[in-house]
């Protein structure tokens, strides 16, 4: 219930007069997450990393169904996205559920374990490791003080972090902008109609499914997916949780649907096992 709160609460958010330039987070203590890897349970490791994947999506989402511009790649947008939403605030967000899925990215490269010519360079995605530290510099940029232990652990130098507070206000900025006009309640709309599916798992993904259930993945993302306006009143978001066949999560431009598979959730904990997580 706390996600829908935060969700109706965010939204309020995204219309106020300052939303262009939100109010710096109250000053708090660093989380031990933030202080050590291993103090992220696999409890959170998974649930993190999977409100990161599927916020990320939606990222992909937004930009679709509106429209939006995209200056830079689309993929760092979403990653931008996911973390603007799971950055610190006044609503109940503390930051350390992007922690977690910064730390899956790092875990990711590390299994992957691949040389400097393996990579992929000409992906549309940033390397792991990329991907890993624009979390952790908008985390940093956010809130300085709970996130200056990271900053350290992660070895980010201090000419570097100065550019993470500025780009953290810019994506914050920039997001609250694009979307403020979008919000629904100005509009005296209803959001979008929304779909939302967990289709029965196979037997080697019972367990995934019940963790996409019981953390109520898609229905986090259908509280804030309704507080946006439709353009098209035949729009409908649909809303997937389902084996794929493939361990990934993705958005579907013609169907308007979000899809996350079972063999992510999955993959994402057996990560975090790996990495010590318990
Ligand atoms: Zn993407």
């Amino acid at each position: 219930m706390k996600r829908m709160l935060l969700a109706a609460t965010l939204s309020l958010g995204l219309v106020a007069p300052s939303a262009a330039q939100p109010p710096p987070p109250p000053v708090r203590l660093a989380p031990p997450q933030v202080i050590s890897s291993q103090a992220i349970s696999l409890d959170q490791f998974t649930r993190g990393t999977l409100r990161f994947v599927i916020l990320h999506e939606l990222g992909h989402g937004l930009v679709d169904l509106y429209d939006l511009p995209v200056l830079g790649r689309e993929e760092d947008a979403a990653d931008r996205f996911a973390t603007f939403w799971m950055s610190p605030d006044d609503q109940g967000e503390d930051g350390t559920d992007a922690v977690a899925a910064m730390e899956w990215w790092m875990a990711s490269a590390k299994q992957s374990g691949a040389s400097r010519e393996q990579l992929p360079w000409w992906d549309e995605h940033g390397m792991d490791e990329q991907r890993a530290y624009q979390i952790a510099c908008l985390l940093y940029g956010r809130s300085p003080d709970a996130f200056g232990p990271l900053a350290g652990r992660l070895g980010i130098p201090e000419r570097r972090r100065m550019g993470c507070q500025l780009e953290a206000a810019q994506n914050s900025a920039s997001w609250s902008h694009l979307l403020k006009g979008q919000v629904s309640q100005l509009h005296n709309l209803d959001g979008f109609f929304t779909n939302l599916t967990y289709e029965p798992a196979g037997p080697a993904t019972q367990d995934a499914a019940a963790i996409a259930r019981r953390y109520k993945i898609l229905e986090e993302i259908r509280e804030i997916v309704r507080q946006f306006r439709y353009t098209d009143v035949n729009t409908t978001v649909k809303l997937v949780a389902r084996d794929c066949g493939e361990s990934n999560a993705f958005w579907n431009t013609k169907a308007d649907q979000l899809t996350v598979c079972y063999e992510l959730i999955n993959d994402i904990a057996s990560a975090g096992y790996a990495t010590g997580h318990r």
